[in-house]
Protein backbone atom coordinates (compact mmCIF):
# COMPACT_ATOMS: atom_id res chain seq x y z
CA UNK A 1 0.00 0.00 0.00
CA UNK A 2 1.09 3.67 -0.95
CA UNK A 3 1.85 5.64 1.81
CA UNK A 4 -0.09 8.60 0.28
CA UNK A 5 -1.68 8.83 -2.98
CA UNK A 6 -3.95 11.37 -5.04
CA UNK A 7 -6.46 9.71 -7.26
CA UNK A 8 -8.14 11.76 -10.30
CA UNK A 9 -7.39 15.08 -8.02
CA UNK A 10 -8.69 18.45 -9.54
CA UNK A 11 -8.81 22.15 -7.58
CA UNK A 12 -9.63 24.99 -9.89
CA UNK A 13 -8.98 28.74 -7.63
CA UNK A 14 -11.50 31.59 -9.07
CA UNK A 15 -13.00 29.50 -12.04
CA UNK A 16 -9.23 28.25 -13.09
CA UNK A 17 -7.93 25.11 -13.24
CA UNK A 18 -4.65 25.16 -11.45
CA UNK A 19 -4.70 20.92 -11.02
CA UNK A 20 -5.94 19.05 -13.42
CA UNK A 21 -6.53 15.19 -12.49
CA UNK A 22 -3.66 14.36 -10.74
CA UNK A 23 -2.23 11.39 -9.99
CA UNK A 24 0.69 10.20 -7.84
CA UNK A 25 1.81 7.81 -5.50
CA UNK A 26 4.24 8.28 -2.62
CA UNK A 27 5.83 5.43 -1.13
CA UNK A 28 7.46 5.97 2.22
CA UNK A 29 11.44 6.47 2.59
CA UNK A 30 11.95 7.95 -0.65
CA UNK A 31 12.94 11.45 -1.66
CA UNK A 32 10.29 12.89 -4.46
CA UNK A 33 10.37 16.09 -6.56
CA UNK A 34 7.88 18.04 -7.83
CA UNK A 35 9.68 20.20 -10.78
CA UNK A 36 8.02 22.37 -13.01
CA UNK A 37 7.65 26.22 -13.92
CA UNK A 38 6.24 28.79 -12.10
CA UNK A 39 2.67 28.94 -11.39
CA UNK A 40 2.31 24.77 -12.73
CA UNK A 41 0.58 24.18 -9.25
CA UNK A 42 3.34 22.60 -6.81
CA UNK A 43 2.70 24.22 -4.27
CA UNK A 44 -0.98 23.65 -4.70
CA UNK A 45 -0.38 20.09 -4.57
CA UNK A 46 2.09 20.69 -1.35
CA UNK A 47 -0.84 22.21 -0.08
CA UNK A 48 -3.19 19.77 -0.85
CA UNK A 49 -1.20 17.15 1.03
CA UNK A 50 -0.77 19.27 4.20
CA UNK A 51 -4.33 19.77 4.26
CA UNK A 52 -4.41 23.69 3.90
CA UNK A 53 -6.63 23.73 0.59
CA UNK A 54 -9.19 20.69 -0.39
CA UNK A 55 -9.41 19.42 -3.70
CA UNK A 56 -12.46 19.75 -6.00
CA UNK A 57 -12.77 16.23 -7.34
CA UNK A 58 -10.58 13.22 -6.67
CA UNK A 59 -9.38 11.52 -3.59
CA UNK A 60 -6.34 12.09 -1.16
CA UNK A 61 -5.19 8.11 0.35
CA UNK A 62 -3.12 8.35 3.86
CA UNK A 63 -2.44 4.97 4.79
CA UNK A 64 -5.55 3.49 2.99
CA UNK A 65 -7.87 6.05 4.26
CA UNK A 66 -9.55 9.22 2.10
CA UNK A 67 -8.23 12.24 4.36
CA UNK A 68 -10.57 14.43 2.75
CA UNK A 69 -11.46 17.90 5.41
CA UNK A 70 -8.74 16.19 8.12
CA UNK A 71 -7.27 19.50 9.61
CA UNK A 72 -3.44 20.25 8.81
CA UNK A 73 -2.39 19.14 12.72
CA UNK A 74 -4.13 15.77 12.64
CA UNK A 75 -1.94 15.32 9.59
CA UNK A 76 1.50 13.22 9.69
CA UNK A 77 3.22 16.14 7.72
CA UNK A 78 5.09 19.36 8.34
CA UNK A 79 5.96 21.57 5.69
CA UNK A 80 9.18 23.99 5.53
CA UNK A 81 7.93 27.37 3.77
CA UNK A 82 9.88 28.87 1.11
CA UNK A 83 10.52 32.00 3.07
CA UNK A 84 10.60 29.88 6.54
CA UNK A 85 8.05 31.22 8.31
CA UNK A 86 10.60 31.31 11.72
CA UNK A 87 8.56 33.50 14.42
CA UNK A 88 11.11 36.12 14.85
CA UNK A 89 10.29 37.54 17.84
CA UNK A 90 10.79 33.98 19.30
CA UNK A 91 14.41 32.32 20.06
CA UNK A 92 15.68 29.29 18.27
CA UNK A 93 14.71 27.32 20.98
CA UNK A 94 10.80 28.39 20.85
CA UNK A 95 10.52 28.51 17.35
CA UNK A 96 11.22 24.52 17.51
CA UNK A 97 9.42 24.34 20.70
CA UNK A 98 6.03 25.79 19.19
CA UNK A 99 4.08 22.48 17.82
CA UNK A 100 5.44 20.35 21.09
CA UNK A 101 4.00 23.04 23.73
CA UNK A 102 0.51 22.48 21.82
CA UNK A 103 0.85 19.27 21.90
CA UNK A 104 1.02 19.35 25.72
CA UNK A 105 4.79 17.62 25.85
CA UNK A 106 6.10 17.94 28.88
CA UNK A 107 9.39 20.20 29.07
CA UNK A 108 11.85 17.50 29.94
CA UNK A 109 11.16 16.20 26.96
CA UNK A 110 10.39 19.14 25.06
CA UNK A 111 14.32 20.44 25.65
CA UNK A 112 15.31 16.84 24.74
CA UNK A 113 13.70 16.78 21.30
CA UNK A 114 14.60 20.16 20.38
CA UNK A 115 18.36 19.23 21.09
CA UNK A 116 18.19 16.47 19.12
CA UNK A 117 16.56 17.92 16.06
CA UNK A 118 19.34 20.87 16.21
CA UNK A 119 21.93 17.64 16.51
CA UNK A 120 20.24 16.65 12.86
CA UNK A 121 21.03 20.01 11.11
CA UNK A 122 23.87 20.24 12.66
CA UNK A 123 23.48 23.63 15.01
CA UNK A 124 24.04 22.25 18.14
CA UNK A 125 24.15 24.78 21.19
CA UNK A 126 21.84 27.05 19.04
CA UNK A 127 18.87 27.42 21.49
CA UNK A 128 18.83 30.93 22.66
CA UNK A 129 20.05 32.77 19.43
CA UNK A 130 17.49 34.89 18.16
CA UNK A 131 16.49 34.50 14.94
CA UNK A 132 17.60 37.92 13.72
CA UNK A 133 21.28 36.38 14.39
CA UNK A 134 21.09 33.50 11.66
CA UNK A 135 22.19 33.79 8.09
CA UNK A 136 19.91 32.77 5.44
CA UNK A 137 21.48 28.96 5.64
CA UNK A 138 20.83 28.91 9.47
CA UNK A 139 17.56 30.04 8.98
CA UNK A 140 17.11 27.58 6.62
CA UNK A 141 18.15 24.68 9.25
CA UNK A 142 15.89 25.67 11.74
CA UNK A 143 12.66 25.69 9.68
CA UNK A 144 13.62 22.02 9.20
CA UNK A 145 14.37 20.93 12.34
CA UNK A 146 11.18 22.76 13.74
CA UNK A 147 9.44 20.63 10.75
CA UNK A 148 11.11 17.45 11.94
CA UNK A 149 10.80 17.64 15.60
CA UNK A 150 7.43 16.07 14.81
CA UNK A 151 8.32 13.06 13.60
CA UNK A 152 5.94 13.66 10.27
CA UNK A 153 6.04 10.74 8.46
CA UNK A 154 6.28 13.52 5.33
CA UNK A 155 8.12 16.60 4.94
CA UNK A 156 6.97 19.71 2.50
CA UNK A 157 9.64 21.27 1.27
CA UNK A 158 8.58 24.62 -1.19
CA UNK A 159 11.61 25.87 -2.92
CA UNK A 160 13.27 25.41 0.37
CA UNK A 161 16.64 26.39 -1.26
CA UNK A 162 15.88 28.73 -3.56
CA UNK A 163 16.94 31.84 -1.56
CA UNK A 164 20.30 30.91 -0.57
CA UNK A 165 23.44 31.45 -2.96
CA UNK A 166 24.77 29.24 -5.07
CA UNK A 167 27.44 27.63 -2.96
CA UNK A 168 25.48 27.38 0.27
CA UNK A 169 22.97 25.94 -2.17
CA UNK A 170 24.73 23.08 -3.16
CA UNK A 171 26.24 22.69 0.62
CA UNK A 172 22.29 22.14 1.59
CA UNK A 173 21.25 19.77 -1.49
CA UNK A 174 23.66 17.55 0.29
CA UNK A 175 22.54 17.99 3.65
CA UNK A 176 18.97 17.56 2.37
CA UNK A 177 20.12 14.33 0.98
CA UNK A 178 22.00 12.76 3.86
CA UNK A 179 19.32 14.14 6.43
CA UNK A 180 16.20 12.27 4.27
CA UNK A 181 18.16 8.89 4.26
CA UNK A 182 19.03 9.28 8.01
CA UNK A 183 15.54 9.98 8.77
CA UNK A 184 14.05 7.47 6.52
CA UNK A 185 10.90 9.46 5.96
CA UNK A 186 9.77 10.91 2.77
CA UNK A 187 10.56 14.02 1.84
CA UNK A 188 8.37 16.19 -1.05
CA UNK A 189 10.34 18.91 -2.55
CA UNK A 190 9.50 21.22 -4.36
CA UNK A 191 11.62 23.42 -7.17
CA UNK A 192 11.58 24.68 -10.79
CA UNK A 193 15.41 24.17 -10.50
CA UNK A 194 16.27 20.74 -13.03
CA UNK A 195 19.65 19.94 -11.58
CA UNK A 196 18.63 20.31 -8.17
CA UNK A 197 15.77 17.79 -8.99
CA UNK A 198 18.39 15.26 -10.97
CA UNK A 199 20.76 15.64 -8.05
CA UNK A 200 18.41 15.05 -4.95
CA UNK A 201 15.81 12.92 -5.51
CA UNK A 202 14.86 9.26 -6.07
CA UNK A 203 11.71 9.62 -8.06
CA UNK A 204 10.67 12.74 -10.46
CA UNK A 205 6.77 14.20 -11.18
CA UNK A 206 7.58 16.06 -14.11
CA UNK A 207 4.35 19.20 -14.21
CA UNK A 208 3.37 21.83 -16.77
CA UNK A 209 0.07 23.69 -16.46
CA UNK A 210 -1.32 21.54 -13.34
CA UNK A 211 -0.62 18.18 -15.06
CA UNK A 212 1.95 15.50 -14.57
CA UNK A 213 3.68 15.47 -17.53
CA UNK A 214 6.60 12.20 -16.53
CA UNK A 215 7.15 10.52 -13.60
CA UNK A 216 10.26 9.24 -13.12
CA UNK A 217 13.61 8.24 -11.15
CA UNK A 218 16.17 11.19 -12.70
CA UNK A 219 17.71 8.50 -14.78
CA UNK A 220 14.96 7.62 -16.72
CA UNK A 221 13.41 11.68 -16.82
CA UNK A 222 16.64 12.81 -18.60
CA UNK A 223 17.61 9.52 -20.78
CA UNK A 224 14.05 9.00 -22.03
CA UNK A 225 11.84 12.00 -21.68
CA UNK A 226 8.55 11.67 -23.17
CA UNK A 227 8.01 14.97 -24.35
CA UNK A 228 9.72 17.71 -26.12
CA UNK A 229 8.28 19.93 -22.90
CA UNK A 230 10.13 17.15 -20.57
CA UNK A 231 13.42 16.91 -23.11
CA UNK A 232 13.56 20.60 -23.03
CA UNK A 233 12.86 21.45 -19.54
CA UNK A 234 15.26 18.61 -18.05
CA UNK A 235 18.86 19.87 -19.20
CA UNK A 236 19.39 20.97 -23.09
CA UNK A 237 18.92 19.10 -25.34
CA UNK A 238 19.14 19.10 -29.75
CA UNK A 239 15.20 17.81 -30.99
CA UNK A 240 15.17 17.46 -34.85
CA UNK A 241 12.18 16.60 -36.77
CA UNK A 242 12.70 12.86 -38.34
CA UNK A 243 10.77 9.98 -39.47
CA UNK A 244 10.44 6.27 -38.39
CA UNK A 245 11.94 4.00 -41.35
CA UNK A 246 11.53 0.78 -39.31
CA UNK A 247 12.32 -0.80 -35.94
CA UNK A 248 15.68 0.25 -34.79
CA UNK A 249 16.08 3.20 -37.54
CA UNK A 250 15.03 6.75 -37.76
CA UNK A 251 15.74 9.23 -41.16
CA UNK A 252 16.69 12.77 -39.86
CA UNK A 253 17.04 15.00 -43.31
CA UNK A 254 17.28 12.35 -45.64
CA UNK A 255 19.91 9.95 -43.45
CA UNK A 256 19.09 6.99 -42.08
CA UNK A 257 20.39 6.84 -38.30
CA UNK A 258 20.43 3.22 -36.11
CA UNK A 259 18.35 4.24 -32.96
CA UNK A 260 17.34 1.83 -30.22
CA UNK A 261 13.60 2.99 -30.23
CA UNK A 262 11.00 -0.09 -31.69
CA UNK A 263 7.25 0.09 -32.00
CA UNK A 264 6.16 3.06 -34.01
CA UNK A 265 4.92 2.67 -37.45
CA UNK A 266 7.71 3.30 -40.08
CA UNK A 267 6.94 6.58 -41.90
CA UNK A 268 5.66 8.20 -38.51
CA UNK A 269 6.72 11.39 -37.87
CA UNK A 270 8.85 11.68 -34.47
CA UNK A 271 10.81 14.18 -32.72
CA UNK A 272 14.50 12.57 -31.97
CA UNK A 273 16.41 14.16 -29.23
CA UNK A 274 20.00 14.03 -28.16
CA UNK A 275 21.84 15.30 -25.74
CA UNK A 276 24.90 18.01 -26.48
CA UNK A 277 27.12 15.73 -24.45
CA UNK A 278 26.15 12.58 -25.95
CA UNK A 279 27.60 14.17 -29.15
CA UNK A 280 31.52 13.87 -30.00
CA UNK A 281 33.47 15.97 -32.39
CA UNK A 282 35.55 13.89 -34.75
CA UNK A 283 37.68 14.18 -38.12
CA UNK A 284 35.62 14.32 -40.97
CA UNK A 285 36.17 11.23 -42.27
CA UNK A 286 34.93 9.14 -39.15
CA UNK A 287 31.89 11.64 -38.72
CA UNK A 288 28.04 10.39 -39.41
CA UNK A 289 27.93 14.14 -41.21
CA UNK A 290 29.75 17.19 -42.01
CA UNK A 291 29.25 20.49 -40.15
CA UNK A 292 30.85 23.58 -40.00
CA UNK A 293 31.79 24.99 -35.86
CA UNK A 294 30.15 28.06 -35.93
CA UNK A 295 30.44 29.51 -31.94
CA UNK A 296 32.01 28.36 -29.08
CA UNK A 297 31.76 29.14 -25.31
CA UNK A 298 33.86 28.06 -22.14
CA UNK A 299 31.04 26.98 -19.53
CA UNK A 300 33.52 25.63 -16.83
CA UNK A 301 33.72 22.16 -17.10
CA UNK A 302 32.98 21.43 -20.81
CA UNK A 303 33.03 23.43 -24.14
CA UNK A 304 29.44 24.80 -25.62
CA UNK A 305 29.46 24.21 -29.07
CA UNK A 306 26.96 25.73 -31.74
CA UNK A 307 27.28 23.67 -35.62
CA UNK A 308 25.88 24.39 -38.44
CA UNK A 309 24.70 21.30 -40.83
CA UNK A 310 24.34 21.78 -44.38
CA UNK A 311 20.56 21.83 -43.89
CA UNK A 312 21.44 25.27 -41.80
CA UNK A 313 20.20 23.89 -38.79
CA UNK A 314 21.71 24.14 -35.55
CA UNK A 315 23.60 21.25 -33.56
CA UNK A 316 24.79 21.91 -29.81
CA UNK A 317 27.65 19.41 -28.43
CA UNK A 318 29.02 19.76 -25.27
CA UNK A 319 32.83 18.46 -25.33
CA UNK A 320 36.07 18.95 -23.07
CA UNK A 321 37.52 19.29 -26.23
CA UNK A 322 37.70 22.96 -27.75
CA UNK A 323 37.36 23.54 -31.49
CA UNK A 324 37.91 26.26 -33.91
CA UNK A 325 35.34 28.56 -35.30
CA UNK A 326 35.05 28.07 -39.00
CA UNK A 327 36.19 24.40 -39.24
CA UNK A 328 34.04 21.96 -40.27
CA UNK A 329 34.02 18.48 -39.10
CA UNK A 330 32.41 15.88 -38.11
CA UNK A 331 29.97 14.72 -35.64
CA UNK A 332 29.03 11.14 -34.45
CA UNK A 333 26.55 9.97 -32.29
CA UNK A 334 25.86 6.05 -30.88
CA UNK A 335 22.22 4.37 -31.55
CA UNK A 336 21.84 5.09 -27.93
CA UNK A 337 22.29 8.80 -27.75
CA UNK A 338 19.27 8.72 -29.82
CA UNK A 339 15.75 9.42 -28.19
CA UNK A 340 12.38 9.05 -30.09
CA UNK A 341 9.62 11.26 -29.02
CA UNK A 342 5.99 10.68 -30.78
CA UNK A 343 4.40 13.99 -30.64
CA UNK A 344 1.60 13.93 -28.78
CA UNK A 345 2.47 10.18 -27.27
CA UNK A 346 1.43 10.47 -23.28
CA UNK A 347 2.94 8.53 -20.74
CA UNK A 348 0.38 6.16 -20.47
CA UNK A 349 1.00 5.57 -24.30
CA UNK A 350 4.41 5.32 -24.51
CA UNK A 351 4.47 2.71 -21.91
CA UNK A 352 1.77 0.75 -23.81
CA UNK A 353 3.40 0.56 -26.76
CA UNK A 354 6.49 -0.94 -25.45
CA UNK A 355 4.48 -3.36 -23.48
CA UNK A 356 2.97 -3.96 -26.51
CA UNK A 357 5.99 -4.82 -28.86
CA UNK A 358 7.47 -6.31 -26.36
CA UNK A 359 4.63 -8.78 -25.71
CA UNK A 360 4.49 -9.23 -29.83
CA UNK A 361 8.19 -10.13 -29.89
CA UNK A 362 8.98 -12.17 -26.81
CA UNK A 363 11.17 -9.60 -25.41
P1 LIG B 1 5.78 28.80 -8.04
O1 LIG B 1 6.95 27.96 -8.44
O2 LIG B 1 5.76 30.13 -8.71
O3 LIG B 1 5.52 28.84 -6.57
P2 LIG B 1 3.79 26.70 -8.37
O4 LIG B 1 4.04 25.74 -9.46
O5 LIG B 1 4.11 26.29 -6.99
O6 LIG B 1 4.50 28.06 -8.72
P3 LIG B 1 1.16 27.30 -7.37
O7 LIG B 1 1.67 28.16 -6.27
O8 LIG B 1 0.61 25.98 -7.01
O9 LIG B 1 2.26 27.11 -8.49
O10 LIG B 1 0.08 28.14 -8.15
C1 LIG B 1 -0.55 27.68 -9.34
C2 LIG B 1 -1.51 28.73 -9.83
O11 LIG B 1 -2.59 28.84 -8.91
C3 LIG B 1 -0.92 30.13 -9.94
O12 LIG B 1 -1.40 30.71 -11.12
C4 LIG B 1 -1.45 30.85 -8.71
O13 LIG B 1 -1.60 32.21 -8.97
C5 LIG B 1 -2.80 30.17 -8.51
N1 LIG B 1 -3.21 30.16 -7.10
C6 LIG B 1 -2.58 29.51 -6.08
N2 LIG B 1 -3.23 29.67 -4.91
C7 LIG B 1 -4.32 30.45 -5.18
C8 LIG B 1 -5.41 30.97 -4.40
N3 LIG B 1 -5.51 30.71 -3.10
N4 LIG B 1 -6.32 31.73 -5.03
C9 LIG B 1 -6.25 31.98 -6.36
N5 LIG B 1 -5.25 31.51 -7.15
C10 LIG B 1 -4.31 30.75 -6.59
Amino acid sequence: MSLLSFKGVSKQFDDTPILRNINIELESGYFYTLLGPSGCGKTTILKLIAGFVQPDHGEIIYRGEDIQGLAPNKRQVNTVFQDYALFPHLNVFDNIAFGLRLKGMRQRDITRKVSESLKLVKLEGYEQRSISELSGGQKQRIAIARAIVNEPEILLLDESLSALDLKLRTEMQYELRELQSRLGITFVFVTHDQEEALALSDYIYVMKDGQVQQFGTPNDIYDEPVNRFVADFIGESNIIPGMMVEDFKVNIYGQAFDCVDMGILPHTSVEVVIRPEDIDLVPLEQGLFKVTVDSMLFRGVHYEICCIDKKGYEWIVHSTKSATVGDDIGLYFAPEALHIMVPGESEEEFDKRIESYEANTHV
